[in-house]
């Protein structure tokens, strides 16, 4: 048992959960050569609804000492309450070092700025180490807007700070449409530096169609920047699927969670990702050289757009499955193929 899954508070989790945290582990196969990445809306959840099969295939990996990660575009809420509540709805246990959420990485970000409005959920910014939200000078404090909910406002703040000096909220830059060298037309006076941690077009919840992601807000602020600034593109930087970046930190994770549980030799050979998104579970994985499954349980339909036929190149799954119990048993029955 690793020390990580203690951390979870029992009084939150089920007794069937507790008995699973503190079987003894018998085994005696080699280590697995392979791992698993899920995303979860979708795949595992619709809404707060497990899909048929989620419980079942992340026990039988636990049980079989194969690692697997818990890696979405979604976000909003802190990593360890997100993972208390996925163990409870799920009824397996998942700790935090199994989860990665979009703005997981901007952790790393802390110390880079002194001042960071941070767009979506309220506990985003806090919880990955922003102590002092402030818009510029404006006195504002703790600003936070929920970007799902309230586009309008969000977006004409965005803006406003995207035109002002030194990202002071109420000012007007006057190099705004003034070639500046090396610097462009417009974000050239010091405004905020631009993040997208999701990328997502669509996101599949509990409603029967698809919704608009993040992906969705960026096409508007980006759509109303290129009108206000007659067609420059709004610089920014993005994180998340189906961006390297994200991968490359999931891989890592993995190979870490292989060899904390079965020994420093272990190591990953073949990633198995799991997805309902061809935009981006799909395409980040094969960008980075992991073996993709596209589920049937979300975004993706053979009756939509096309179905399959319509995915690009880089948007082919390696194979396409109807559930996560049989990307589970395709995974396991083929391993790391050494
Ligand atoms: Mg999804």
């Amino acid at each position: 048992m690793s020390l990580s899954i203690l951390r979870l508070h029992h009084s939150t989790l089920r007794p069937s959960l507790i008995r699973r945290l503190t079987q003894c582990r018998n085994y005696s196969s080699k280590p697995p050569d392979y791992a698993f990445a899920f995303d979860i809306d979708g795949v595992l959840l619709r809404g707060r609804t497990p899909l048929p099969g989620a419980t079942k295939s992340l026990r039988k990996l636990q049980d079989n000492h194969v690692p697997f990660i818990l890696l979405t575009n979604g976000g909003g809420k802190h990593e360890s309450e997100r993972t208390e509540e996925l163990s409870r709805l799920l009824d397996v246990p998942i700790t935090e070092d199994m989860f990665i959420q979009s703005h997981t990485p901007f952790k790393g970000l802390v110390g880079r700025y002194n001042s960071v409005l941070a767009v979506g959920g309220e506990e985003v910014g806090e919880g990955e180490g922003w102590k002092n939200d402030k818009i510029g000078k404006s006195g504002e404090g703790g600003v936070r807007e929920v970007a799902e909910r309230h586009w309008g406002p969000t977006l004409h703040i965005i803006i406003d700070l995207l035109l002002s000096a030194r990202g002071e909220l109420g000012t007007y830059s006057n190099t705004n449409g003034v070639e500046v060298p090396g610097k462009g037309k417009y974000q050239n006076n010091n405004q905020p530096d631009v993040w997208w941690s999701n990328n997502d077009l669509w996101w599949q919840g509990e409603y029967h169609l698809p919704r608009l992601g993040q992906g969705g807000f960026r096409a508007a602020v980006e759509g109303v920047w290129s009108k206000i600034t007659d067609g420059e593109e709004l610089r920014a930087t993005t994180i998340g699927k189906p961006f390297k970046e994200t991968y490359a930190y999931a891989e890592s994770v993995l190979n870490n969670l292989l060899k904390k549980d079965m020994g420093e030799q272990a190591r990953v050979k073949r990633v198995y990702m799991v997805g309902d998104n061809p935009r981006s579970d799909i395409m980040g994985a094969n960008g980075y050289g992991w073996y993709s499954l596209l589920l049937e349980t979300g975004v993706f339909k053979r009756d939509r757009e096309g179905g399959e036929a319509a995915l690009k190149d880089d948007m082919r799954p390696r194979q396409i499955l109807k559930n996560v119990e049989a990307a589970v048993d395709f995974g396991m029955s083929r391993g790391g193929t050494s």
